[in-house]
């Protein structure tokens, strides 16, 4: 750029002008940002979020303590402790998930034969403390409960892949 040109763009402060007319031109885009976290973005019924396990219509549980989600877990975060109940059923008497372990692989959801324990689509489960991502049973089971519609929906649109 010769030395005329220089000074001309900087007496007509053309840079500023063409950032300007960039700007303006935006304003009549669509935008691309949204207004988080009161607007959330499309998730896949893939998305490998916060752990739940699932139960029947019925309120039984799914899990039948079969050992192969902690088997498979590479991050070994998993631990089940499972006992035959009265009716001869087998069923985890603790089931405990280290969120601090995961790494979201989703070998678990994709070892039960049951579809009991899943990734669902919450994604917003930060804590402030480490001892709040040791997941029990009970908390599991009622990410299950709070989430099962969605997660239904997202198993559903999923099987023809499966
Ligand atoms: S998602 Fe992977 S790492 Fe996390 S609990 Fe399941 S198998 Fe383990
Ligand atoms: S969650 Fe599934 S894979 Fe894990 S113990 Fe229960 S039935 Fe078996």
């Amino acid at each position: 750029m010769s030395a005329i040109e220089r000074t001309f763009k900087s007496l007509f402060l053309a840079e500023l002008l063409s950032g300007m007319a960039l700007t303006f031109r935006y304003m009549f885009k669509q935008k691309v940002t949204i207004n988080y976290p009161f607007e959330k973005g499309p998730l896949s019924p893939r998305f490998r979020g916060e752990h739940a396990l699932r139960r029947y219509p019925n309120g039984e549980e799914r899990c039948i303590a079969c050992k192969l989600c902690e088997a498979i877990c590479p991050a070994q975060a998993i631990t089940i402790e499972a006992e035959p109940r009265a009716d001869g059923s087998r069923r985890t008497t603790r089931y405990d998930i280290d969120m601090t372990k995961c790494i979201y692989c989703g070998f678990c959801e994709e070892a039960c034969p049951v579809d009991a324990i899943v990734e669902g689509p919450n994604f917003e489960f930060a804590t402030e403390t480490r001892e709040e991502l040791l997941y029990n049973k009970d908390k599991l089971l009622a990410n299950g409960d709070r989430w099962e519609r969605e997660i239904a929906a997202n198993l559903t649109k999923d099987a023809p892949y499966r």
